[in-house]
């Protein structure tokens, strides 16, 4: 593969086994700097695996991930984190630290042992509390914010560490609608104003669709589709990715769907008795 000097990430041939009933195989993917990518598909399909391999996490059986412009395996785990920061999925872990002190970790990649944080820090720290509207909450401890709240100190404490590229695993699940649309206006707003490139997974295709300028989809360990929102959510995809049928919009800016209900279910449905009519 030629390296595109425009790409911040790139896969070459990459593969995982967990076991013989699950691998990631030969999964080469190019996200060039300032995209908004993100990765759909059933659960268990390797999402989380692929963030994994891409934060190296977890290391290949084969292939190559480089990070801009360098091999993830020759990297130092500091340098890689100046560069990359990755958000696993949330179980809302009730860690008893304030916002400042977990925002504060987000700067340790950049120092020495024992060195302390100094004038530069601060202001990223600052910085990054102000980006993600926590200013106010920065002596509160995590267990006393709401949901969406926690869930923007994480991403400040990620971002404090000025990475390139920001992964992000489900980073709306558990939260309310409102919150799930804040969380996804602050990652566009990480994009558009920092340049940051972003590749998350959401389970939310609609949501996915509006906010990504890309879509690849995995299903069984492998990616199957691959390209922006308008390419890829097609009737098709749907049934062989999700097996559902579904009908697609376009509102003129990006698509969106509305699932019809699953053939099974409408059989089932009418073998049930309506009692005391309706
Ligand atoms: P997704 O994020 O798409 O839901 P994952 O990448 O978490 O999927 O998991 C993909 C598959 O790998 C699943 O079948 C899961 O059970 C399996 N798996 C995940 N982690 C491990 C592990 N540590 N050991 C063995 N199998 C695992
Ligand atoms: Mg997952």
């Amino acid at each position: 593969m030629e390296i595109n000097q425009d790409n911040v990430l790139h896969t070459k041939e990459l593969s995982y086994r967990y076991s013989e009933h699950f691998g990631l195989d030969t999964i080469s993917l190019e996200v060039r700097e300032g995209e908004i990518v993100s990765l759909i598909g059933p659960n268990g399909s390797g999402k989380s695996t692929l963030l994994r391999l891409l934060a190296r996490l977890l290391d290949p059986v084969r292939g190559e991930v480089w990070l801009d412009g360098k091999e993830l395996r020759v990297m130092s785990s500091a340098d890689i984190a100046k560069k990359l920061a990755m958000l696993p999925q949330m179980h809302d872990h009730q860690l008893d630290f304030t916002v400042r002190e977990l925002v504060e970790f987000g700067r340790h990649p950049h120092k020495n042992w024992f060195e302390r944080l100094g004038g530069e820090d601060e202001e990223i720290i600052k910085w990054a509390l102000s980006v993600t509207n926590l200013t106010t909450y920065e002596h509160r401890t995590l267990p006393s914010l709401s949901g969406g709240e926690r869930q923007r100190a994480w991403i400040a404490m990620a971002i404090a560490q000025r990475p390139k590229v920001l992964l992000l695993d489900e980073p709306t699940t558990y939260l309310d609608i409102s919150h799930q649309l804040e969380v996804m206006e602050l990652v566009q707003n990480l994009n558009r104003q920092f340049k940051m490139t972003i590749i998350m997974v959401l389970h939310d295709i609609n949501q996915a669709a509006q906010y990504s300028d890309r879509l690849i989809v995995m299903k069984k360990g492998e990616v199957v589709y691959d390209g922006i929102p308008q390419c890829v959510l097609c009737k098709s995809m749907f049934q062989h990715v999700f097996e559902i049928d579904v009908d697609i919009y376009d509102d003129g800016n990006k698509p969106f769907f509305t699932p019809r209900r699953v053939r099974c279910c409408e059989d089932e449905l009418n073998h049930v008795e309506i009692k005391g009519g309706v």
